[in-house]
């Protein structure tokens, strides 16, 4: 027994998958940003020959052996309790992920893929002609195979957990559930009172921005976040994302309308939040499949922190407000901060997730998960998802979206496969609010810090509790390192309570 020896091949092969990951994502970022269209073809088919080669690696039988050799097992998924720390923490994810692609035949993994890229064209042109018909069929397919992909990778309660695993590790349908129920009538109650109060006027963020000038302005802001232009780029894609391509290499996108302001500024602030995460992983696991976020919940939790509850501060725009101004002197020149801290914050049910506020944005994800746990369980078919999602849009938001475009087919996902991942929106704002009330209690001063443009003491404070740990711990078990106790939605209610009872003076 060589375990020094082992643990090393186990990590060179490690090191491989991670390799490959990330030059799929080479290939991937350039496809969204600057691709031309007739090199599609040649595309798919160079993506889904390296997607195979990282099948067969992350499946290699030699990986299973090695880590029978060091004695990892479902029982001891971090193997020998003489390894430090860090090792046992990568042969534990290293093992997880293992684990869930060995189960998986290849038929099922091929016919799925396959399923889907069909599934998504099928999806576009449905929503673009709004008619829910056109794609039922083919999400049946989908969701067959997604059902199928449940049982191969087992569960204890719900098959909705072998899929919610997939995208936020060791969390389970009940303990969502349980988060979701105690924060959906405060929600629904909070969103009652504002709707009783004066709506905010933010005609003005609808005027013409040039989209040169809110680069401009975008990219100063990632600048004075601490995003580093050396190990990374901002770029244009439909949807904004960020994508690491190599360790020193994470790269945003964003989006621009030139007659809303939000949507770019926004956008850029999000995934630079996410961007920050993945460029603060510490040197001891660079290169390591540990250099990963904790789950996407925590991964969330970065980007919607500095989105909302910096980006859409008083004290952030205390400090930066001056300069947009000047930037847009013609459609800000007579607009207060107030009034313009006030517009950026504004609530108002509407159809779309992605251009909800920050106190409804989380009945969208309530909605979803309803949905699609009642799905997984056989309690609604398919077919009865278009009204299944007006009843529920009408009983959360009060509105019923007229056309399905704007109901349950706005979002790519299930078109994509992916059922389990909403919830992890909903769980990265929760996480963003626990975690930064720790924050204010470790820098009592940090809204001065912010006002007078010191957001580098944010990134400091996120950096040595958040991001440099990668995903060393699970969720859980960083929620409770950093906060001292479990998940809690608490937080992020008194957040939303405190900062909307100021903005609407409820
Ligand atoms: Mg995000």
């Amino acid at each position: 027994m060589n375990t020094g020896k082992d643990l090393a091949s186990l990590k060179e092969k490690g090191a491989e998958i991670q390799l490959l990951a990330h030059t799929i994502a080479v290939l991937n970022w350039d496809q969204e940003t600057n691709m031309p269209p007739k090199a599609i073809d040649e595309r798919s088919e160079q993506i889904s020959l390296v997607e195979g080669i990282l099948h067969e690696k992350t499946t290699d039988p030699e990986i299973g052996e090695l880590f029978e050799k060091l004695g990892v097992t479902d029982r001891q998924p971090g193997g020998m309790e003489t390894l430090p720390e860090v090792d046992r923490a990568f042969l534990k994810r290293f093992y997880r992920n293992y684990r869930r692609k060995v189960k998986l035949p290849k038929r099922l993994v091929t016919e799925l893929a396959g399923e889907v890229s069909k599934a998504q064209s099928i999806w576009a042109t449905a929503k673009s002609k709004s008619d829910f018909s056109l794609f039922a069929p083919q999400l049946e397919t989908v969701f067959k195979l997604v059902l199928e992909k449940a049982e191969c990778i087992g569960y204890e309660e719900h098959p909705y957990d072998a899929l919610l695993d997939e995208f936020e590790p060791f969390a389970t349908t009940a303990k969502v559930a349980d988060v979701f129920n105690r924060l959906k009538p405060s929600l629904t109650a909070l969103v009652r009172k504002i709707h009783g109060k004066p709506q905010i006027d933010d005609s003005f963020l609808e005027k013409e921005y040039p989209v040169g000038k809110q680069e401009e302005f975008g990219t100063f802001i990632l600048k004075e976040m601490g995003y580093d232009f050396k190990r990374g780029r901002l770029d244009v894609s439909a949807h904004p994302f960020t994508t690491t391509l190599g360790r020193d290499d994470v790269r945003l996108t964003t989006r621009y309308r030139s007659d809303y302001f939000k949507t770019g500024l926004f956008g850029i602030i999000h995934e630079c939040g996410h961007g920050l995460y993945e460029l603060g992983f510490s040197e001891r696991i660079k290169g390591n499949l540990l250099a990963d976020g904790a789950s996407l919940g925590i991964h969330e939790s970065q980007s919607r922190t500095w989105e909302n509850i910096i980006g859409r501060s008083l004290p952030f725009w205390k400090r930066y407000y001056q300069d947009l101004k000047k930037m847009f002197p013609d459609n800000l020149g007579t607009v207060s901060l107030e009034n313009f801290y006030k517009a950026i914050n504004k609530v108002i049910p509407s159809f779309i997730r992605i251009e909800a506020d920050e106190v409804t944005y989380n009945l969208h994800i309530i909605l979803r998960f309803e949905l699609e746990t009642a799905l997984v369980a056989g309690d609604i078919s398919v077919k009865d998802l278009p009204e299944a999602w007006r009843s529920a849009s009408r009983e959360l938001f009060g509105i019923t979206p007229d056309k399905d475009a704007d109901g349950v087919l706005q979002d790519i996902h299930w078109s994509s496969g992916l059922l389990g991942y909403f919830p992890t929106y909903t769980l990265g704002n929760l996480y963003g609010a626990q975690f930064y009330s720790v924050l204010r209690k470790d820098i009592p001063g940090i809204d001065d810090e912010i006002s007078t443009g010191r957001l580098r003491t944010v990134l400091n404070w996120l950096h040595e509790n958040i991001h440099t740990h990668g995903s060393i711990y699970s969720a859980d078990e960083l929620c409770k390192r950093v906060s001292g106790l479990p998940l809690n939605p608490d937080y992020f209610l008194t957040y939303l309570d405190s900062k909307y009872s100021d903005i609407y003076e409820l």
